[in-house]
Parts: structure tokens; C-alpha cells; sequence
């Protein structure tokens, strides 16, 4: 088996569900000190974070990800111990098996094959790893970012490993992400009795007609790389159970992941603006889950879609679909940052998945970006 492939299995043998690294990071830097990387292990609270470089100056290609995981859910539907990483008709299944350790193992073992290769490079080569991606988000490359920024370090190039690919490994290249912002509304209203309806203010039929533009609203038509805005309401709740009651409150949840084209002013503004126009008596609390970022085509991505084209014979689709990533607070130094990774099909599930040989393939383009951006 490759070495890309042992290092993942190192990896998906340790539970390190988010926050607690289990040594993951010790393993990786176990890895890169040999190669006279400079590490800095960066904790905050529960979360272990590393920032290390190889070489000096610019211009600096960072290489981020993380190595926590999330929960396995119900155990026994799992066809394998998830921690026990096993090997069936040429797929490893592992919890984190795809999302996101055999990208780290890969990026691992690229640095390795690229600096035996070229001792001396152009600029400097980094990994930015943090063990809180798949939970709270604060104290992982959040931070450490803050710690970049505080001290004027800059990072020109950013590849972030996540799971990225659609149905083949390389298919899909994140240039972007949408920004997420989550509402939480209380639409005030007055109990009664549904036979003296004029003695009560029903919060549901107060808010109905606002709730019908909203979630029928065109928000914007998304723009060259971004789809349109959408709004989903994830909750939503009243009554007391009796069908007698005219309910004194509702309860609802949403959420809306925007594009470019919107702020967040400006999708607050909207939101307040239709509920006030249709007389909803409301308190609403605002959570701005990420900011959405955006790389144009340009030096980086063109690297990676080569080195892509190069190992798979086909160039990669340019996206900025999906979730939020930790890609959108390196964004915030500068960076030009692209997202390119295994298949994502399987992640956050039961018998998460990769396929065996991706993970060597992936190791090739880490490598051959690398080659392409700071061979001399
Ligand atoms: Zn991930």
C-alpha cells in the first residue's frame, strides 16, 4: 500500500471527533519536523491548531485542513467500526475517511515527495491544520488567523483539502463559498379562543402572508460562479396542542445562503422590511454563520486545474457550492483560496468512504501544484 495510504489509516485509527485532535497533529508534525519544517502549535481552549512553514519569504502557498471528525452516529449501522479503518473492493471506510484525513495524509506526503525533490524552493511552503472545523469554528483557523493577521503574515496561495469532488475524484474545484445567515423569529401574538377570534391575535396567520413572499421571493439571479440566493425556513412551531387555542406565539428558524450579489445588510434590510410591511408583531435575533468569499480565476486556480487535467485528463468545473468551509477566514488575509479534495459523497454519513486509489492520485496533484507554484 502507498505511503499515502498508510498515513490515512494512522490517522482514521484515532477517534478525534471535534474538538479533541487524539494526536493527529503529532502524527503530522511528526512528519514534517524531519523535513525542517518550523511549527508552532497554536492552542485555544479545547483546540489544538498548527501553523508550519518550510523555506522563507514569498511567495507563501499554504496547504489547510483539518483533522477532526464528526460524530459516527448509530454504531450499528455501520458495516465496519468506524474507527477501524478496513479495506473492501478497493474502498477504505473510516469516519473521516473522506472528510477530511486521507486529504491530509495527502497533502502530507506531497510536501514530503516535493521538498526531497527540491530541497530549496521559491518562497515558503505552509499548513495551516486545525482539530475544530466540524464544530464550533471559533477557535480553529479562526484564531489562528487572527494570529497571522496580528503579526502581518500573509498567505499569497491557499489549497484547502476538503472533500470537494462530485462523482470523480477532481471533478469539482471550489473557488468560493456562499455566506450563511440564520434567523431566529418570535412572532408575538394574543391566546384565545378560536370561537372569539376577535379577542385574539393569531401569530400564525399574522405571519403566513409574509412567510409567503419570503420563501417565494427571487432573490437574485447568483451571478458567473455563484447560484442564487435561497431561503429555507428549518423550524417553525406553535399551539398548545389543544385545538381549541388560538396560539400567543410561533417560533421559527431560518436561513439564507447567499451569493456575491447580496450582503448582509442588505438581506437583513429585505427581511425586516417585509415582515413590518405585513404588520408582523416579531423579535428577531440575527446569527451571520460565514461571510461568503470568492477567488477569480487566476494564478492559483489555474495550477490547480492543471495539475488536475494533468493526473485525470479532464479540467476540473470551478465551483462555489456546498456548505461553508474554513476557506472563507483564510480568505479574509488576502489569499487566493481553492478547495480541491476526494469525493464527497459519503461525508458526515454512515460508512463514510473513500477510494483507495484517489487517495495516491490526490497526494500527484498536491504535488504537482506545489511544483507548479514554487519549483525554481
Ligand atoms: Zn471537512
Amino acid at each position: 500500500m502507498s505511503a499515502t495510504f498508510e498515513l490515512t489509516t494512522e490517522l482514521l485509527r484515532r477517534p478525534s471527533v471535534s474538538p479533541d485532535d487524539q494526536g493527529c497533529l503529532d502524527v503530522l508534525v511528526g512528519r514534517l519536523d524531519p523535513l525542517n519544517f518550523q511549527s508552532e502549535r497554536l492552542r485555544f481552549g479545547p483546540v489544538d491548531n498548527l501553523w508550519t512553514r518550510h523555506g522563507a519569504g514569498a511567495p507563501i502557498l499554504c496547504f489547510a485542513g483539518h483533522t477532526d471528525v464528526v460524530p459516527t452516529g448509530p454504531r450499528e449501522e455501520w458495516n465496519t467500526d468506524p474507527f477501524e479503518p478496513t479495506v473492501k473492493d478497493g474502498i477504505l471506510y473510516a469516519r473521516g475517511a473522506a472528510d477530511m484525513k486521507s486529504g491530509l495524509a495527502a497533502m502530507i506526503v506531497a510536501a514530503e515527495r516535493f521538498i526531497a525533490k527540491h530541497p530549496v524552493h521559491k518562497g515558503t511552503l505552509a499548513f495551516l491544520l486545525t482539530s475544530d472545523e466540524e464544530g464550533p469554528s471559533v477557535d480553529g483557523t479562526r484564531r489562528v488567523v487572527e494570529v497571522l493577521d496580528g503579526r502581518k503574515e500573509k498567505i499569497d496561495w491557499c489549497v484547502v483539502g476538503e472533500p470537494t469532488s462530485d462523482t470523480l475524484l477532481g471533478d469539482v474545484v471550489k473557488i468560493g463559498r456562499r455566506g450563511s445567515l440564520s434567523g431566529k423569529l418570535t412572532v408575538h401574538g394574543i391566546q384565545g379562543h378560536v370561537a372569539y377570534p376577535h379577542l385574539a391575535d393569531n401569530p400564525v396567520h399574522s405571519l403566513a402572508p409574509a412567510l409567503a413572499e419570503l420563501t417565494s421571493r427571487a432573490w437574485d439571479n447568483g451571478n458567473d460562479y455563484f447560484q442564487p440566493t435561497t431561503f429555507q425556513v428549518s423550524n417553525i412551531s406553535a399551539g398548545t396542542g389543544a385545538p381549541n387555542v388560538v396560539p400567543g406565539e410561533l417560533r421559527a428558524r431560518f436561513n439564507i445562503r447567499f451569493s456575491t450579489e447580496q450582503t448582509v445588510e442588505k438581506l437583513q434590510q429585505t427581511i425586516t422590511e417585509i415582515l413590518d410591511r405585513h404588520k408582523v408583531n416579531y423579535t428577531l435575533e440575527w446569527f451571520v454563520s460565514g461571510l461568503p468569499f470568492f477567488t477569480p480565476p487566476g494564478v492559483l486556480s489555474a495550477a490547480v486545474q492543471k495539475a488536475v487535467q494533468e493526473k485525470i485528463g479532464r479540467t476540473p468545473t470551478l465551483s462555489t457550492t456546498g456548505g461553508t468551509s474554513d476557506g472563507r477566514f483564510i480568505a479574509r488575509l488576502g489569499a487566493q483560496v481553492v478547495e480541491l479534495g476526494v469525493i464527497n459523497a459519503s461525508i458526515h454519513k454512515v460508512n463514510e468512504c473513500v477510494r483507495v486509489d484517489d487517495i495516491e492520485v490526490l497526494a500527484g496533484m498536491y504535488e504537482r501544484v506545489m511544483e507548479l507554484l514554487l519549483a525554481t
